[in-house]
């Protein structure tokens, strides 16, 4: 296998933890611990993914080789790997939780490829760390391989994203309790590789600033913006930490509207789950919104209080944006600059689902009146319990001249329910025949509009169904599940012929499956 160059900044410049090893305990004065991830029994690669691989300067014979595996399994070092956990804090459902950090992500270093971008290789599922509380540091293959499939199709489809080099079966099993019910099992072990220029979380802020630590604080601020937003090299002190965190807030407010763009729901936006740079980071009980529906949360852990459900996540977003800007304030001579950066995420969100829209809808601009027309959608479709995915898809397919009775026929495909259809069919009639109107005054052309509209929205998205499906199959040995999701979700706003079977309605017996609406944080 290839060299890797390496250049392990948050080591080299961050203070470490004076104990190496992962014997549990509150680590005070460091932001990480080194530690080796644990050897497993019998490593083996199951998919990886070309494109990260490519970033990586990995070829094929690199990526096939018997090294690959061990390494990203954890059995094996290359020279230049210091692995280490980081230290964070973080709101746990809205309630201040104290240390948290990386309980089985283990991160290898931070590579430099030729274009002289950082990647740094990360490991979810290597063993226990100072960080494990009481947990076993380890990950299932259902969730490593839930992880690794959305990291790339997130990227695919335009959102930001951790990525995924690959998935290693670690040949041992791992003892789950799925859903906290006294049932535990023996499920196979596997480790994702993730890859993000930089894996800090609101939470590594959090820590310190609890602990009244502002040398800490400061330290890893000044080194964020270093490393992570180099493009604010210049200017004093002050005034670059006020652009940074406004640029924390936008990318935010651009991550979270692409959610809302795509039908993603995170399911656990807690404070050490939200990436500084904007980043979709932490897979665990995700989920993709079938029948639309802004209540709906994938995780059953958060059933009751629904904080993250699909609707919510702007609001959600914008107040661990507060937990972070709270935590800043030390490292501030006043809040006027986290005041004004919190309302670049106001600003920011608002003009992203303005471009949503005009793009959903294929206009050329966003007018006032189209939040309503979006709203009035989005409320039928809810009512109706209609398809999210198939519905935009069929609606950039419909011509314009064609937005009547016909096109309810075309439409047809995305409803749940023939009599809530039957009754709907009438309110949807009156807003087409509004929306073609709209479509008359605003002047795009009608190809320019599909273009448009397909680029916005997605034919292919990674279905929760779908993904209990590649993991049923996984689990009896069969990876090929997995690389065809893989290879669909590459190209997710192309028609792909023959692919039609992973664009359709979610099936009946999906519905209230385990694993394919159901999540816990069981993983
Ligand atoms: P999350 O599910 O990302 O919100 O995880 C919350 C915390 O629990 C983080 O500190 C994780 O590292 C830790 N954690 C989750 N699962 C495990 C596990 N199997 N072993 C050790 N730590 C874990
Ligand atoms: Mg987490």
């Amino acid at each position: 296998m290839q060299a890797f160059r390496f250049d392990n900044a948050f080591v080299h410049q961050l203070p470490a933890d004076a104990e190496t090893g992962p014997r549990l305990r509150q680590v005070h004065g460091a932001l990480y611990s080194r530690i080796d991830p644990t050897p497993v029994a019998a490593p083996r690669l199951l998919a990886h993914s070309r494109e990260v691989a490519s970033l990586l300067g990995l070829d094929d014979a690199a990526v096939s080789s018997p090294e690959f595996a061990q390494v990203f399994a954890g059995n094996a070092l290359m020279d230049g790997m210091q692995p280490y956990a980081a230290n964070y804090g973080g709101h746990q459902f809205g309630r201040w939780a104290g240390q948290l950090g990386d309980g089985r992500a283990i991160s290898l270093g931070e590579t430099l490829n030729s274009a002289g971008e950082r990647w740094e290789l990360q490991l979810k599922g290597a063993g226990p760390t100072p960080y494990s509380r009481s947990a076993d540091g380890r990950a299932v293959l259902r969730s490593s391989l839930r992880e690794f499939l959305c990291s790339e199709a997130m990227h695919h489809l335009g959102v930001p994203s951790t990525r995924a080099l690959c998935l290693v079966a670690t040949g041992e099993d791992v003892v789950r309790d799925m859903f906290y019910d006294g049932h535990p099992k023996a499920e196979p072990g596997a480790i994702v590789c993730r890859v993000a220029p930089s894996f800090i979380r609101f939470g590594n802020f959090e820590l310190p600033a609890s602990r009244g630590d502002v040398t800490l604080l400061t330290q890893l601020v000044d080194f964020t913006i270093r490393r992570d937003f180099p493009e604010l090299a210049s200017g004093d002190g002050e005034e670059r930490r006020a652009e940074w965190f406004g640029q924390v807030c936008e990318r935010t407010a651009r991550m979270v509207a692409h959610w809302m763009r795509v039908g993603f729901v995170h399911g656990v936006m807690n404070t050490d789950n939200l990436s500084i740079l904007g980043l979709t980071i932490d897979y665990g009980p995700y989920g993709w919104v079938d029948n639309f529906d802004l209540a709906w949360t994938p995780n059953t852990t958060d059933a009751a209080g629904r904080r993250y459900r699909f609707g919510n996540q702007a609001e959600v977003a914008y107040w661990n944006l507060t937990r972070l800007a709270a935590a800043l304030a030390p490292a501030f001579a006043s809040a006027e600059p986290l005041h004004a950066g919190l309302q670049r995420y106001v600003g920011a969100f608002a003009a992203a689902e303005r471009s949503n829209i005009a793009a959903k809808l294929g206009l050329a601009e966003c007018l006032d009146e189209d939040l309503e027309r979006m709203a009035a959608l989005q409320a039928l479709m809810q009512e109706t319990e209609v398809d999210m995915t198939l519905f935009f898809r069929a609606l950039s397919d419909l011509s314009d001249e064609n937005l009547d009775q016909p096109a309810l026929t075309q439409l047809a495909c995305a409803f749940y329910d023939e009599a809530k259809q039957r009754q709907a069919g009438p309110a949807f009639l009156a807003w087409l025949s509004s929306y073609a109107a709209r479509l008359r005054r605003d002047g795009l052309a009608s190809a320019e509009r599909r273009t448009r509209m397909h680029a916005a929205n997605p034919r292919y998205v990674l279905r929760n169904y779908l993904a209990q499906q590649a993991i049923d199959r996984a689990e009896q040995g069969d990876v090929a599940g997995i690389h065809e999701l893989l290879e669909v979700l590459r190209r997710p706003y192309d028609d792909q012929p023959g692919c039609e079977r992973f664009a359709q309605r979610r099936p009946d017996w999906a519905k209230n499956r385990a694993g394919c609406s159901m999540l816990s944080c069981s993983s």
